[in-house]
Formats: structure tokens, C-alpha cells, sequence
């Protein structure tokens, strides 16, 4: 068995060195060549031998007996030679990598085939990449615009729904989720660059998968099934591990939410971790309305459903956003969405007053609501939750809560200028939901978690001190 000779010469510095063993189709071949290019940019060099490789990779083909056992073979060479490797291709996808880890248990990973990038994450994961000061302008992280102690982590692009107020299918076409091993190996990067709370986002995080109808994918060698549920498990399991928060947005009331309630009720009370916090944008509470709007999910259950998880996970906290005076929008559908409001008890909440988007199929629907009555309706349902946030806040004046540290601020008490500490507790994302200020907090480090005993709170935020 010979080795793919891609650089004829070997620099005299040390860098870490790759073999590859390429098997099997055209497909597989471009598979390897797409795989030997990144390496190849991210500065690793290729070995024309065993025993010059640092690790190896064999891309193995699955097609006939023929085939797969000479992929084995190929494994068993490798690892009697050089100790390290790593198994992609067709032979590494069949029963999940199962078939290839029984017959060679001391692979480092198996992944399926098409599956660069999560062939590229073993490869850091087992032989970190160089350091390559020409090359390497960007932190592995990639540039960021957020503080450096919370990221925002996009699980997929685009939707497969219809909301005729929405123009999103039509600028990023259908869903399409992205591989369950990219999206970890993108968590654990930020993860390990500093990023203290992960705020997963996409246009439908409960429809992560479907395009690809929940397919298997790979991380570090074990295949996923590409489910919302089974990546909140794994990111839950990554946060915990380096005490990260981990906060799902945008999560419509499909059934399959109550699993994810389950996990942050199972996973509840832990250092670090998935959240008891749901983003879940309804929009509105009267049937004939999301039915003009075509919105997922029937809003019949919403209640019952709601009801149930603060039954399961009485800490959970409940984030949505609506649309007041949409088309069509009697005062009965008004008077519907404020007995929700009521009802729903939701601690979070964002409206906004329905305006047009060109090219959106709402704008053809008859009965516009003139702009006063959506700003008077828009004010009256403003009124109404901030009275439930209010009396929601006080319920936790007593508690002891563990808060992440955004930033210090000003403040001023009487003719005095103080220095408190803003941050946020488990029940509030960063730029739309409330804050906890923390008057003796003027020590304290942006990113830090602390406790802190609360001792009042206003409309949106609470105020304590340090426990
Ligand atoms: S509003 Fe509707 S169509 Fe637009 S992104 Fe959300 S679910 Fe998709």
C-alpha cells in the first residue's frame, strides 16, 4: 500500500505531517482531494510514507465485499504502521461507523463520506493545526462583532415555511441545516477561544435537520442524527463540560419541543449547559389571523403546551414576539391575542405594529388597520405585559441566581456616580430581554459568573448584589 505523494519535496521545518490513503470512485477521489486542500491551506504537510505521517487518513470505499475488504485491509496497515488514523468514505458510514470500529477499535475517528469538515476536526482535534503567522490573521474563531464572552451560533440558512409577512424564503431560499459536526465543531471552537454563553439561532431552530431528513452526521468520530434534539444534547454536554451557557432561539411550538423541555429539565440546576429558556416566536393568538399569516404551528395547543413545561420545568423561561394590526386584525382577534397574553403569563415579550415588506404576500390581503389603532393597540398590549413582566420579576426578589457579566456601567445614586455591573441571568439574552444590575459590582470582569442576591426589581430588570 502506498501512500498519496502530494508534495514532492519535504521542507526541512517541523510541521505536523498527514498520510493518505485514497480508495475506492471518482467521488471518493474528489472527496480526498477536497480534504488534502484543506490541509494542505491550513499549513499541514503530506507524508509519502507511514512512518513520516504524524497520522493518517484513509478514505475508504463500501461499494462491494471486494472493496471493503480492502478498505479494512487499508485501516489494519495503517494502524500497524504509523497508530493514528482517521477513517472516512462510504465503509466509515455504514451502521454509523459501528462496521469499522468492530473490526479496528483503535481508530482515532470514522466519519461517512462527503464529510470534510468533520474529517478536518479529528485531524485538529488529534494533531492541532500549525501555526502559520503569514496565514493565520484570524483567530480560529473567526472575527466576531459580539463581546467576547457570548457568540451567536447559526445552526442553519433559510426556512421552508410560507408567513406571508415574511420575504426570508424568497432572499435565502429553503431550509438548508448545516452539518451537525461543523456546528459542534464551531461551538467547541468558540468554546475554547473564551465565549462563556452560546446563542444558538437559524429561521426555524425546531426544523434543524428536516432537508436533510435528520441524516447521520459525525463528531470527533461519532455519528449524530442532524436533530434539534440530539444537538441541543450535545451542546448541552459541551457547555457543561466548559460551564457555557447554551440558549436556543427561535424555536416554534412544534410537539418535538417537549423533548428539548425534558433535556432542560433533566439537565436543570448544573453548572454551565442548555438553559431553561425557550425563543418562541408566535406572532399571534387568534386562529383566523396566524391562519391569514400561514404560521407552523397550530396555535389551538400553544396554552396546553405552554402549561405542561412549566408543569415539567416551573423555572423555564418563556421568550416570544407578535405582530399587532396585521391585516385583518379585528378588535375580537386583539381582545383574543391580550386573553393569551393573560393566560400565557410569558416572561419575555417583543410586538412591533405590522408594517408592510415589499414583496411580501401579506401586503394583498384586504382590511389594513390604520396606523393609529395599530399604535394604540400596539401601546395597549405593551401596557399589558409589562405588568406581567413586573409582577414575574418580583417573584425572584429573595433569590440567589447565578448572572454572566456583561459590562460595567456608570450609574448614579442621588448626586453620587457609582460604578455597577450589568449582566444577565439564565432568563435573559443579551440585547432584547432585561438585565440584572449589580450595585456592588464594580470589581467584577466582563464574562465572569457570579451569584448575586436579588433585592428589587423594575418593569424588565432585577437589582442585587454580590452573594
Ligand atoms: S417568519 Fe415564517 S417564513 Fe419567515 S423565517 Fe420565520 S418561519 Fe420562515
Amino acid at each position: 500500500m502506498s501512500l498519496t505523494a502530494v508534495t514532492p519535496a519535504i521542507p526541512a521545518r517541523s510541521v505536523p505531517r498527514i498520510g493518505f490513503v485514497s480508495l475506492g470512485c471518482p467521488k471518493a477521489l474528489v472527496d480526498s482531494e477536497h480534504i488534502l486542500s484543506r490541509l494542505k491551506a491550513e499549513g499541514y504537510e503530506m507524508a509519502e510514507s507511514y512512518h513520516g505521517a504524524d497520522l493518517v487518513v484513509v478514505n475508504t470505499c463500501g461499494f462491494i465485499d471486494a472493496a471493503v475488504a480492502e478498505s479494512l485491509d487499508a485501516i489494519g496497515e495503517a494502524l500497524a504502521e504509523n497508530g493514528k488514523v482517521i477513517v472516512t468514505g462510504c465503509l466509515g458510514a455504514r451502521d454509523g461507523g459501528a462496521f469499522v470500529r468492530e473490526a479496528h477499535p483503535h481508530v482515532l475517528a470514522v466519519t461517512g463520506p462527503h464529510a470534510a469538515d468533520e474529517v478536518l476536526q479529528a485531524v485538529h482535534a488529534y494533531l492541532p493545526r500549525p501555526h502559520e503567522p503569514f496565514v493565520d490573521l484570524l483567530p480560529p474563531q473567526g472575527i466576531k462583532l459580539t463581546p467576547r464572552h457570548y457568540a451567536y451560533l447559526k445552526i442553519s440558512e433559510g426556512c421552508n415555511h410560507h408567513c406571508t409577512f415574511c420575504i426570508i424564503p424568497h432572499l435565502r431560499g429553503t431550509l438548508v441545516s448545516y452539518p451537525i459536526g461543523s456546528v459542534l465543531g464551531e461551538a467547541e471552537t468558540l468554546l475554547n477561544a473564551g465565549v462563556r454563553e452560546l446563542l444558538v439561532v437559524s429561521q426555524d431552530t425546531g426544523a434543524y435537520g428536516a432537508d436533510l431528513r435528520y441524516r447521520t452526521g459525525f463528531h470527533n468520530g461519532r455519528p449524530l442524527k442532524t436533530r434539534v434534539a440530539v444537538l441541543a444534547q450535545e451542546l448541552d454536554a459541551l457547555g457543561r463540560a466548559r460551564q457555557a451557557w447554551v440558549r436556543l432561539h427561535y424555536v416554534y411550538p412544534y410537539p418535538h419541543v417537549d423533548d428539548l423541555v425534558t433535556l432542560m429539565r433533566d439537565t436543570a440546576g448544573s453548572e454551565g449547559g442548555l438553559l431553561p429558556y425557550l425563543d418562541m416566536p408566535l406572532q399571534h393568538a387568534s386562529p383566523r389571523l396566524l391562519k391569514a399569516m400561514q404560521r407552523p404551528a397550530a396555535p389551538e395547543k400553544v396554552i396546553d403546551r405552554i402549561r405542561a413545561w412549566r408543569r415539567a420545568l416551573p423555572s423555564l423561561t418563556l421568550r416570544s414576539t407578535f405582530i399587532v394590526g396585521f391585516p385583518g386584525e379585528t378588535e375580537d382577534d386583539f381582545s383574543t391575542l391580550l386573553q393569551f397574553l393573560d393566560e400565557a403569563q410569558l416572561d419575555r415579550v417583543g410586538a412591533f405594529a405590522y408594517s408592510p415588506v415589499e414583496g411580501a404576500a401579506a401586503n394583498a390581503l384586504p382590511d389594513a388597520v390604520p396606523e393609529e389603532i395599530k399604535q394604540e393597540r400596539l401601546a395597549r398590549f405593551m401596557e399589558a405585559q409589562a405588568e406581567i413582566s413586573a409582577r414575574r420579576l418580583q417573584n425572584k426578589i429573595g433569590l440567589t441566581m447565578t448572572v454572566l457579566v456583561d459590562q460595567l456601567a456608570e450609574a448614579k445614586q442621588g448626586r453620587k456616580k457609582t460604578v455597577i455591573a450589568l449582566a444577565r441571568s439564565a432568563a435573559d439574552a443579551p440585547e432584547i430581554d432585561g438585565l440584572v444590575q449589580i450595585a456592588d459590582g464594580h470589581h467584577l470582569q466582563p464574562g465572569a459568573f457570579v451569584k448575586v442576591n436579588i433585592e428589587a426589581a423594575t418593569e424588565h430588570d432585577l437589582i442585587g448584589r454580590v452573594g
